[in-house]
Formats: C-alpha cells, sequence, structure tokens
C-alpha cells in the first residue's frame, strides 16, 4: 500500500470533525510525498531544529540554577505532547497534527521564561515588540532554514497557524488564522499540563506545603484520593481535568458545532488553582529574584550586540534583512538560560 493509500485508510478512523491526514491548507512550498504522512514528517523537521534542543536549557518556571530537578521548558513541552495526544486519540482527532503543533507550541520562548519575554518586548517596543507565539512562527517560517534557497521549515499550515492565536493576520499569507481542533486540544491541554506539573514543582521546592493546596477546591478533592505526595498529586490533578476534558468535548463531537472544552464547573476549578498558583509561587521572591537577575543580563547583552554585533546577529540581519534591534533579540531568544549567563558574562 502506498502512502496516499495508507492515508486514506487513516482517515476513515478519524472523526469527520478531524483534520485528514493530507491536510487542507499545504505547505509554502509544494513538496513531493515521502513515505511518512505530511503532519509526521513536520514533527521530524520541528524536532531537528536548534531551537527545538535548546528548550532543554530554558526556564519554565524555576530557573535551572535553583534546582535540576524541575520542568524546564523542553520537559513542559512533552508533556503537554503527550496529554494533547491522549486527548485527540481519545475524540478521534489527527494525533500526528496534534503532536507536531505540541512539541512546537513553546519553541519560540527566549531565555528566563516570560521574564525574558517581558524584557525583549520593552527593548523591541519602536520595533513591533518581542512576543513568545509571534517568535514561534518567525522561527518555523524564516529563521530555522535547513533547505538550502528556501526559508523556514515549510510545514504545513495548519501547524503554523496553530502557533499564532486564533483571529490573527497570517503574517505570511495576509488570511485570517483559524485554528483546527487539534489545535484547540493543544492549547487546553497546555493550560491543563502547567497548573498539575507546577503544583508538584510548587511543592517539590518548598514555596508552598501540600496542606495549602487543600485551598482549592481541585487539590483538596484530588489529595483526599491520592494522599500529599508531589508526584501523585500531579498525576489526580492531569487525571480529573483531562477526564472532564474528554467528556465535554466529546458531547460536542457529535453536533455540528464541535469544541474542545471542559465543564463549567471544572474550568472554574482550573482557574482557582492557577489563581493559587499565580499568588504563591509563580510570583514567589525566590523564584523572582532569579529570574530579574536573567531579565538584567538580556538588557545587558543586548545593548552590547546592538552597538557591537558579533557575527551571528550581522548574519541574521543579513539573510532576514531586518533590524539590528531584531536580529540581536532573534540571537539572545536562541539561546538557553546558561548560554546567556555566559555570554553576559563576558561582557558584565
Ligand atoms: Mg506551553
Amino acid at each position: 500500500m502506498n502512502v496516499r493509500e495508507r492515508m486514506s485508510r487513516a482517515n476513515e478512523l478519524l472523526s469527520p470533525h478531524a483534520t485528514p491526514h493530507e491536510g487542507v491548507l499545504g505547505r509554502v512550498f509544494p513538496e513531493e510525498l515521502d513515505e511518512r504522512f505530511p503532519f509526521e514528517r513536520d514533527r521530524d523537521r520541528i524536532l531537528e531544529t536548534d531551537s527545538f534542543r535548546s528548550m532543554a536549557g530554558k526556564t519554565q518556571v524555576f530557573v535551572k540554577r535553583i534546582a535540576e530537578d524541575y520542568r524546564n521548558r523542553l520537559t513542559h513541552t512533552l508533556e503537554v505532547t503527550a496529554a494533547a495526544r491522549g486527548i485527540a486519540r481519545a475524540l478521534k482527532l489527527n494525533e500526528d497534527l496534534t503532536e507536531a503543533i505540541a512539541l512546537v507550541h513553546d519553541i519560540g520562548h527566549p531565555p528566563f521564561g516570560h521574564q525574558g519575554e517581558e524584557v525583549l518586548n520593552e527593548l523591541l517596543r519602536a520595533h513591533g515588540g518581542f512576543n513568545h507565539n509571534v517568535q514561534g512562527y518567525r522561527l518555523v517560517t524564516r529563521i530555522e532554514s535547513p533547505y538550502a534557497g528556501k526559508q523556514g521549515l515549510n510545514l504545513n499550515r495548519e501547524i503554523t497557524n496553530g502557533m499564532l492565536k486564533n483571529g490573527l493576520k497570517d503574517p505570511m499569507t495576509g488570511g485570517t488564522v483559524t485554528h483546527t481542533l487539534e489545535a484547540n486540544v493543544v492549547d487546553a491541554c497546555d493550560r491543563v499540563a502547567y497548573v498539575a506539573h507546577d503544583a508538584q514543582d510548587g511543592l517539590i521546592s518548598g514555596v508552598f506545603a501540600a496542606d495549602r493546596l487543600r485551598e482549592t477546591a481541585l487539590g483538596r478533592d484530588v489529595m483526599e484520593r491520592v494522599g500529599t505526595e508531589a508526584r501523585a498529586i500531579r498525576a489526580g490533578l492531569l487525571r480529573v481535568l483531562l477526564a472532564d476534558m474528554h467528556h465535554a468535548s466529546a458531547a460536542t463531537l457529535e453536533t455540528d458545532a464541535p469544541r474542545i472544552t471542559m465543564t463549567d464547573a471544572m474550568a472554574a476549578r482550573r482557574e482557582e488553582l492557577y489563581a493559587f498558583l499565580k499568588a504563591n509561587m509563580y510570583g514567589n521572591p525566590m523564584v523572582h529574584a532569579k529570574r530579574k537577575e536573567g531579565q538584567e543580563m538580556i538588557e545587558l547583552l543586548f545593548h552590547a550586540y546592538v552597538a557591537h554585533p558579533p557575527e551571528e546577529v550581522l548574519a541574521l540581519e543579513q539573510r532576514l534583512h531586518c533590524s539590528r534591534e531584531r536580529a540581536a533579540a532573534d540571537h539572545i531568544g536562541s539561546m538557553s538560560d546558561y548560554l546567556l549567563l555566559q555570554e553576559a558574562g563576558k561582557i558584565a
């Protein structure tokens, strides 16, 4: 059976609301099929990028130098991917497309997480700002260019659309971004995965005790069932949230208005847990101090690169026909936390 026949067989197993294996929107440059399904091939391209690997050294919440035991951007990504594939499979959506979007969803984050993004956005205020979603899109459509004479990874547009916010204008085609259900699965699973794993990391780090987590309805319910061990709590939270998402969404897939959703009650519980983490973890002074240092180093390096650009920045500026400031941010954005501190150390 050739690849087209295999795709058509596989399509028969999908929900009528799923994206078919051959895709609908296509790639920027048409390509011959190989033995892999197109979204599978996209996944391989994403995995092979420098940007994907550098997520291993990038902050999720805890800066790595505090400990080696917490999530980084890559392990977060893998957990989101696992959850999203599970939901996609349960709903008979396209698992390959879901996996590819999940693996690439956070690829545009600079070092030092949201604080890194904030400071770059500030530094680029007069040059269009800096946003991790837009940067991710820029990475896979322009910066990562493994093919001679072509720009970007030439991914299917279902994937690049999934990297931008729904309803935005696609900078490449000018069309309006419309998300597939598979992109919605990734988005929903991202929000579920991080509250669950951040609860675990918060407990392990001691920024809050298990008893405090009982202040939230979700924490209380899960701990009644699984006890106070951090990993068990993460697994319990994830199970409850994903089961609700699966059932609530499955009901809509029987209608002509399919969507990825949760029951109102569970969505409110997730919000409550998120608010708890925000108050007790994301803004914790210990966590914050490390990221503040990261921000200062980004600023230092940015100004140094604009004034005295290294070869990498000059090369980006020329190849992408962009401002020096943008090229400096591209280069800084590609660094791991550690590399950034090392490079800034040479200047400071
Ligand atoms: Mg994420």
